[in-house]
């Protein structure tokens, strides 16, 4: 699957970036499953704890436009090569399947691919089918 429409979409978002306490900047580009692509930035706040990460400001701008179905998601820095945070991964579990991809790109480094259910397995769900097997009791 050819990742240049993603890469080119995230390195124009770069400029939107607003992390004036980290200087990392990180940009997201969710691809909907009808071929619409939702850029989102970091952004960040004097009260740490309000920041918000590019993949959630990607995925947020994307159900706001009425988008339902993802097949997958570019993270890319310029300065470094960004891995989802836990809560990201948790915030994207809600909206995507276990085999939704997730592909991380540095400047220098070429998109590596993910799962979602890689990344982060047995998410928290309150949806009974979406349950994971139970792990075996430990005797
Ligand atoms: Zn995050």
């Amino acid at each position: 699957m050819n990742t240049d429409r993603l890469l080119a979409a995230a390195r124009d978002a770069v400029r939107h970036c607003r992390c004036p306490y980290s200087g990392f900047r990180v940009t997201a580009v969710l691809e909907s499953e009808d071929g619409r692509l939702f850029p989102g930035v970091n952004i960040e706040n004097a009260s740490f704890g309000l920041t918000l990460c590019a993949e959630r400001a990607a995925a947020a701008r994307a159900i706001s436009s009425g988008a339902t179905g993802f097949v997958r998601m570019l993270v890319y820095s310029p300065d470094g090569t960004p891995m989802p945070c836990g809560a990201c991964r948790q915030f994207l579990a809600e909206f995507c399947r276990e085999d939704f991809q997730v592909l991380v790109a540095g400047r220098d480094d070429p998109p590596r691919a993910y799962r979602l259910g890689e990344l982060l397995p047995h998410a928290f769900t309150l949806a009974p089918e979406r349950t994971p097997p139970r792990a075996p009791e430990i005797h």
